[in-house]
């Protein structure tokens, strides 16, 4: 079967990219199953480094590759954390310390002030020099609470609450959050231009 690899080591990605694909005829390996190193994502945006890193796993692996970047924009913030998401306290990867600087950045906001997005950008290069990618973009839009709330998922989950419901993401269920989200957008654009076009 024709494979294509996945800019990521995340095995929650590789299931849910795997989902996208089930039915394409490929089958969805990591880059470090095939013992690729990240790439630099030194990109000034979301696409710029979901490009970035999919040239890189095609270069590397001689395969089609799928790549993906998300992150959180606030617009009182002009748009931070953004692409330094993962990292906004200092730490990679430091959920409750990234969620507690947000927190304190937007101390004494009001409500009407607190408009925030979750971005997602998934590019797929059918090699390395393709010049017409796949690219799919989904937003979640909604506000910076004042205090976190719920324990579900990762990330800045429990201080967002998503335009039209009660409910931060934190205390949503994987299907409705799945449903709504950036990711979930994106993966149902890519599914689409898959579908319309073939790979
Ligand atoms: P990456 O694209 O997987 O590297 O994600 C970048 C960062 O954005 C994550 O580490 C999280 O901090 C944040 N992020 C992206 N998507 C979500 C989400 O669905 N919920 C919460 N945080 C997210």
């Amino acid at each position: 079967m024709p494979r294509i690899v996945l800019a990521s080591s995340n095995p929650g990605k590789l299931r849910e990219f795997g989902a996208l694909l089930a039915d394409s005829g490929f089958e969805i390996v990591t880059q470090g199953s095939l013992g690729i190193e990240d790439a630099d994502e030194t990109g000034l945006t979301f696409v710029e480094n979901a490009l970035l890193k999919a040239r890189h796993a095609a270069q590397a692996s001689g395969l089609p590759a799928l790549a993906d970047d998300s992150g959180l924009c606030v617009d009182h913030l002009h748009g931070a954390p953004g692409l330094y998401s993962a990292r906004y306290s200092g730490n990679h990867g430091d959920a409750q310390a990234n969620n507690a600087k947000l927190l304190r950045a937007m101390e004494g906001v009001p409500e009407a002030r607190r408009g925030a997005f979750f971005i997602g950008v998934l590019v797929l290069l059918r090699h390395p020099e393709d010049p017409a990618p796949f690219i799919a973009e989904g937003r979640w839009h909604g506000r910076i609470l004042t205090e976190g709330r719920g324990t579900g998922g990762f990330g800045y989950n429990p201080v967002f609450l998503p335009d039209g419901y009660e409910q931060s993401v934190a205390e949503m269920d994987d299907d409705l959050k799945n449903r709504l989200s950036h990711r979930g957008q994106a993966l149902a654009l890519l599914r689409e231009q898959i579908r319309a076009r073939g790979l």
